[in-house]
C-alpha cells in the first residue's frame, strides 16, 4: 500500500499528541474494578458533570456503550426507533438483535435527523401482534447524515413524545462535543432529555481508545454489570482514561479548527465537474459528496486519492466522506482538495 500522508478517512485516525502521552505515563493509578483507579474516576466524574447526569462508567468502546445500554433499556421482542442511517443500526454487527434482543425501526430522517411527528408515528400500537416500542436513539452529530447537528428543539419535541409515551431516550453522542462546538449549546442542555448518552473519546478528542456512558446512578451501576459481564472490566484503566481527562480539557474548543477545514475541504471541490456535496451545508468536521458524475465510482477515486498519498472514505458505491481532525492541518486539508481536484481533471480530460 502507498505511504498515507495526509488520512481524512476518520477522526478515529488521530495519534496520542506529546502532551497527551505525557498524562498518560504520569498518571495515577489503580485497580478500576475496585474503584480504586483515581484517574478513571476522574474522567467518570468530570463526564457526568459536564453531561448533567448522575454518573459516568469508563468502557473501551462507543459500540459497548450503546450496547450496554440498549442491554439495560430493552427486552427481547422490544423494538427501538432510530434514523435510517443510524450507527446501531449499520455499523455494529446487529448487535441490538445480538444481545438485547431487540428489534430496530429506522425512519426516513432528513442528514439523519427526524421529527418528531416521525418518531410518534413510528411508536407501535400495544398490541399482541407488534413488537413493544421501547427506546428512541438519535445520534450527535449524525454521521451518515453529513456531521448534521439535532437542533435543541427538535431534541426536546422528540423528548416530549418520548416522555408521553413512556419510551426511553438515548444517545448516541459519539461526536456530541462537535456540536457543542459549533452550535454553542452545552453539553448539559442536549443531554437533559436523555435517560443515558455517552461520549467517544477516540474521535474528535483525539484520545487512542475509550467511551463515557452517562446516566443515573441506578442506570450506571447496571451498566458496571453489563462492563464486568462482557469483559470489559479493566485494571489499571488510569493509563487510558488519562487521554481522556487530558482531551476533555484539551481538545474541546480546538474542534472548531476541525470545523472551519471541513468548511475549507468543501469550498475547495465544490466547483469541480461531477462531484455534488451531499448535504451542501457543512456543520461540523464532515463532508460527503457524491462523485457519480465524474464517471469514476468511489473505490477509483479512492484508489487514486491513494496514490497521492491521500485517504479519504468511500461510503457507498458513488459516495465519499472526508472527516477532518487534530491531525490534519488546514494546509494538509487544502492539499487533499488539490488531490481530489487533480484525481477528477484527469478524468474527465
Ligand atoms: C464511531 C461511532 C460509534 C462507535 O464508536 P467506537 O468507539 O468506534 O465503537 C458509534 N456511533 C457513531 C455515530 C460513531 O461515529
Amino acid at each position: 500500500m502507498p505511504s498515507i500522508e495526509i488520512d481524512l478517512y476518520s477522526d478515529t485516525q488521530t495519534r496520542p499528541t506529546p502532551a497527551m502521552r505525557d498524562a498518560m505515563a504520569s498518571a495515577e493509578v489503580g485497580d478500576e474494578q475496585r474503584g480504586e483507579d483515581p484517574t478513571t474516576n476522574k474522567l467518570c466524574e468530570m463526564a457526568a458533570e459536564l453531561l448533567g447526569k448522575e454518573a459516568a462508567v469508563f468502557l473501551p468502546s462507543g459500540t459497548m456503550c450503546n450496547q450496554i445500554a440498549i442491554l439495560i433499556h430493552c427486552r427481547p421482542g422490544d423494538d427501538i426507533i432510530a434514523d435510517k442511517t443510524a450507527h446501531i443500526i449499520n455499523s455494529e454487527g446487529g448487535g441490538p438483535a445480538v444481545f438485547a434482543g431487540a428489534s430496530t425501526r429506522p425512519i426516513d430522517g432528513v442528514r439523519g435527523i427526524f421529527s418528531a411527528e416521525q418518531a410518534e408515528a413510528a411508536i407501535r400500537k400495544r398490541r399482541r401482534h407488534a413488537p413493544r416500542t421501547r427506546m428512541i436513539e438519535i445520534e450527535q452529530t449524525a454521521n451518515s447524515g453529513g456531521g448534521s447537528i439535532w437542533p435543541l428543539e427538535t431534541i426536546q419535541a422528540v423528548g416530549a413524545v418520548a416522555k408521553a409515551h413512556d419510551l426511553v431516550l438515548h444517545m448516541d453522542g459519539a461526536r456530541l462535543l462537535n456540536a457543542v462546538v459549533a452550535s454553542g449549546v452545552s453539553a448539559r442542555d442536549y443531554a437533559e432529555p436523555f435517560d443515558s448518552l455517552w461520549l467517544d473519546l477516540s474521535k474528535g478528542l483525539g484520545c487512542p481508545v475509550g467511551a463515557v456512558l452517562a446516566g443515573s446512578a441506578d442506570f450506571v451501576e447496571q451498566a458496571w454489570q453489563w462492563k464486568q459481564r462482557m469483559g470489559g472490566a479493566m485494571r489499571q484503566s488510569g493509563s487510558i482514561a488519562a487521554a481522556g481527562v487530558y482531551a476533555l480539557e484539551n481538545n474541546v474548543d480546538r474542534m472548531a479548527e476541525d470545523h472551519e477545514n471541513a468548511q475549507l475541504f468543501a469550498d475547495r471541490i465544490s466547483n469541480l465537474p461531477g462531484v455534488r456535496i451531499d448535504p451542501e451545508k457543512i456543520e461540523t468536521n464532515m463532508v460527503f459528496f457524491d462523485v457519480s458524475q465524474t464517471g469514476m465510482t468511489a473505490a477509483e477515486v479512492h484508489e487514486r486519492l491513494l496514490e497521492r498519498g491521500v485517504r479519504i472514505g468511500e461510503n457507498d458505491r458513488y459516495r465519499m466522506r472526508v472527516v477532518t481532525h487534530l491531525d490534519v492541518t488546514s494546509d494538509q486539508v487544502a492539499r487533499a482538495a488539490e488531490a481530489v481536484r487533480d484525481v477528477v481533471m484527469e478524468a474527465a480530460a
